[in-house]
């Protein structure tokens, strides 16, 4: 059955890779982005699809439609854009969700929340199962994104429990792929992009931090199964298990890209940076049957090829 589905940051890089798999599914799609962070390039391919509509727009506001179903994914993912106006991340984690879940309520539409591992914060249980209620710094530079997260969850499951409506949590490790924006900050596309462009490649710190990185393609898969769920509601964690140093991820980035004569220097590590992630993800293969499929090495190559191109 098609449905008509609301997908919020739909011009960034994850929500413009769910626009299309929900428009190859048939569904009506309607993206809304104030385009802080997103790209009309994203989404242009969809602009002669009828069943694709645009709207410019920001969460802090109200806005009134019928859904079947909502994905929210407007917010700054970016440590450098969530940090640039961290009064407005949080607005966008507190009333922009609330205006979100009213809005559900009263379509009496499904509603997904795109969560984070920033939830666990610099953790003292590794792997992170979705048990562990983490270790966040509440007065930090990185709370306004990590609290904003956390809050967002406890108003879900507020309006899961005081009105019924049927919300879904999902929890996304470090994710990468084409789509990102090239002065998006993270560190994927930070270090291909240097690379491609003969630039020093920055590790901050000494380079021995982890990070468990995802595949776009893997993240699209696990989302949308969990938006099709009836009872589970998560929240659930959805990333690769495979878990690398930062150093080692630069090091991989240059053996892929071999014409390149970037060196790597090292720069100071930012406050409060957690010093390794990696998913347990146990809970997503017992209730969706899933579990991520592309490795890095795969993963890196699609995107190092996306980048040559818009380079
Ligand atoms: P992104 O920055 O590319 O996309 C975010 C999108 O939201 C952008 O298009 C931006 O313009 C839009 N946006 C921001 N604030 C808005 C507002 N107030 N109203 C309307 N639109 C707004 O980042 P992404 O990587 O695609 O992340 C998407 C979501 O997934 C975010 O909520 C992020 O927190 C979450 N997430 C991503 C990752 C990851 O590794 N990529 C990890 C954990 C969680
Ligand atoms: N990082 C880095 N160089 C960069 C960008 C990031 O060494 O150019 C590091 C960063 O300090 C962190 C890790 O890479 O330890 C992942 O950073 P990112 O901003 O991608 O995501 P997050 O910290 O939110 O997991």
């Amino acid at each position: 059955m098609t449905k008509k589905i609301l997908v919020t940051g739909g011009a960034g890089f994850i929500g413009s890779h769910l626009c299309q798999e929900l428009l190859e599914k048939g569904n009506e799609v309607i993206c809304l982005d104030n385009f802080f962070t997103g790209q009309k390039i994203n989404i242009e391919k969809f602009f002669n699809n009828p069943n694709f509509k645009l709207i410019e727009f920001d969460i802090e506001d109200k806005i009134d439609l019928i859904v079947d179903e909502i994905y929210n994914l407007a917010c700054p993912a970016s440590p450098v854009h969530y940090q640039e106006n961290p009064v407005k991340t949080v607005r966008t984690n507190t009333i922009g969700i609330i205006n979100l879940l009213e809005l559900a309520k009263k379509s009496g539409a499904k509603i997904l929340q795109a969560s984070t591992s920033e939830v666990y914060g610099d953790p003292f249980e590794h792997p992170q199962k979705e048990s562990y209620w983490g270790n966040v710094n509440p007065v930090g530079i990185r709370s306004c994104y990590d609290e904003g997260k956390r809050v967002a969850e406890t108003l879900c499951l507020d309006y899961y429990r005081q009105y019924g409506v049927a919300i879904k949590i999902v929890r996304i490790f470090n994710t990468y792929g084409p789509n990102m924006y090239i002065d998006d900050g993270r560190v994927v596309s930070n270090f291909i992009v240097q690379a491609l462009r003969n630039e020093n490649i920055t590790i901050y710190g000494d380079g021995s931090q982890t990070r468990s990185f995802q595949y776009i393609d893997d993240l699209i898969s696990g989302m949308t199964k969990m938006m099709a769920q009836d009872e589970f509601i998560g929240p659930v964690n959805l990333g690769n298990p495979t878990e690398f140093t930062i150093k080692e991820l630069a090091e991989k980035v240059l053996e892929l890209i071999p014409e390149s004569k970037s060196k790597i220097i090292y720069r100071p590590l930012p406050q409060d940076d957690p010093r390794k992630r990696k998913p347990d993800i146990s809970l997503a293969k017992e209730k969706l049957g899933w579990e991520a499929k592309i490795q890095l090495e795969e993963g890196l190559k699609k995107t190092i090829a996306y980048f040559k191109e818009i380079i």
